[in-house]
């Protein structure tokens, strides 16, 4: 693959399969101090753009990934990692070794209730049987040195602030950025990179898909999510374990009200436990209580020997949205493709996120290598135009389903009388399991996976 730096931004952009040529344009670039070629720009390592990068890079395609941070850095999450995270990981060829690090779970563990639920993870053919627990911050870094180890070019410290678009047909065409010094501000050095196919994988807030007039989708579920760290006993819990009773009070009626969501306990395996709540925007409640004065008052309700209060607390409560069910489509148009959180692919059942960066950079880089081994720019474009139905074929029923469960747990009543009449009933929940972590075998089967995807398929694609 070529590459060129500080090039003319009218070089063509050689890639695999010869793609067609670049549409030479006109840009203000006269600022640019620096122009860079790549068949494919990816915005944001975090899961999706590493994946990404990775499966592009092992294609064969010269792929420029370009991240505002510096590794290692911190990502607000549960650190949580489910089978279907897990089955990610080994597709992508990651080795999860406990001597690196890697904290092993044979489960879900569920607190509501008066009951107290312990589910191993589904034995499956598709999916491993084991999640994992791996801080945010190694679990990027680890991602983006295997993209780089196969080839990906990866420039940290760039924050990407506008797409370059060919004037006539208005697609993207390549990005400007700026270059950050350690402290995170602006060097003055102004960046230009180009390339026929530019991926969003900046996360929730994705501004690159927004300057595209991609926003966000109000009819979609949306989640908020906070959390902390504490120096805990339960540090090596081999169960993630999730608190389904979050009380907020009715600001005119002073009653009680159970929300939308769930508190997590994840331990990391390093002597603290990631501990930390997700609310949806379902409920009447929602926008209207504080977060971080949820998870100190049902903390202080957990038993004073696990160690959770403010003298073992480790960092700051730190919180972000979850973008879900597809909240922002299409998926692909005008060379832009979304992948990961970008294109709202959080999982409303749960409010996992990192099984579905992963996938959705595994899809797309099939589609994209398809793409780039056309000979025409219409053939090619014919291929990326397919990667909207293939996001909607994996996930497209399930979000929809997704969506009608968020609605309902919206209702306090109906959370309460799932968690009153549900928790009690083992298969039941073993059922829900499958469902809410979306592990149901895809092929055969037992009558659970089988009704799973018989609703999936059923349900119009979100
Ligand atoms: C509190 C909380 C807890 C969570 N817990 C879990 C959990 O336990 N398990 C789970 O599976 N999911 C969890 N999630 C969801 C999960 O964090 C996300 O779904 C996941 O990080 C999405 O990955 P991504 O690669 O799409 O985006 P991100 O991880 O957000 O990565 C985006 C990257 O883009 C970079 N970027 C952004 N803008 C620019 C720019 N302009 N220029 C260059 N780079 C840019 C960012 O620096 C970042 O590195 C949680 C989320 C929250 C908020």
């Amino acid at each position: 693959m070529s590459h060129s730096t500080n090039s003319a931004i009218t070089d063509s952009t050689a890639g695999a399969g010869s793609p067609a040529p670049v549409q030479p344009i006109s840009l203000a670039s006269s600022d640019a101090q620096h122009l860079e070629s790549a068949d494919v720009i990816i915005v944001g390592a975090g899961p999706s753009g590493s994946a990404t990068a990775a499966y592009l890079a092992m294609a064969g395609l010269d792929v420029l990934l370009l991240e505002k941070a510096a590794f290692p850095r911190e990502k607000v999450c549960g650190d949580g990692l489910t089978p279907r995270a897990v089955r990610e990981l080994i597709t992508l060829g990651i080795p999860t070794p406990a001597e690196d690090g890697w904290i092993k779970n044979k489960g879900l563990r569920i607190v509501g209730g008066g009951h107290r639920l312990e589910l191993k993870w589904p034995d499956l053919a598709s999916f491993p049987p084991y999640g994992l627990v791996r801080t945010r911050q190694d679990f990027d870094e680890i991602l983006v040195r295997h993209a780089v180890k196969h080839g990906a070019r990866l420039h940290e410290s760039t924050n990407v602030t506008d797409p370059v678009l060919d004037e006539r047909t208005g697609a993207i065409i390549g990005v400007r950025a700026k270059a950050m010094d350690p402290d995170g501000r602006p060097t003055g050095e102004d960046l230009i990179f180009r390339a026929p196919l530019v991926v969003a994988a900046d996360g929730n807030s994705s501004r690159l898909s927004m300057s595209m007039n991609r926003p966000k989708r109000d009819d979609r579920p949306m989640g908020v999510a906070v959390r902390t760290y504490y120096t805990s006993p339960r540090h090596d819990d081999d169960y993630l374990e999730s608190w389904l009773e979050l009380w907020s009070k009715d600001s005119q009626t002073g009653k009680r009200v159970l929300l939308p969501g769930y508190g997590w306990i994840f331990g990391v395996g390093d002597g603290t436990s990631n501990v930390g709540l997700g609310i949806l925007n379902t409920s009447a409640a929602f926008g209207k209580v504080d977060y971080k004065d949820i998870l100190k008052r049902w903390v202080d309700t957990l038993p004073p020997e696990w160690t959770f209060n403010d003298e073992t607390m480790t960092g700051p409560v730190r919180g972000a949205a979850l973008p879900m069910g597809f909240n922002r489509q299409p998926h692909y148009d005008l060379g832009l493709l979304l992948v990961g959180d970008a294109g709202g692919m959080i999982n409303p059942f749960n409010g996992e996120g990192i099984a579905y960066a992963m996938e959705s950079g595994r899809l797309a880089s099939e589609v994209i290598a398809q793409a780039f081994a056309r000979q025409s720019e219409a053939g090619r474009e014919k291929v990326l135009q397919s990667y909207p139905r293939v996001m909607k074929d994996a996930l497209g029923g399930y979000y929809t389903l997704g969506r009608g469960f968020a609605t309902m747990i919206g209702h306090p009543e109906v959370m309460r009388l799932a968690v009153k009449y549900g928790l009690p009933r083992t298969t039941m929940m073993k059922f829900l399991l499958k469902i809410m972590a979306n592990l149901a075998e895809p092929h055969g089967g037992d009558a659970g996976d089988r009704l799973i995807h018989a609703l999936s398929k059923m349900a119009p694609a979100a």
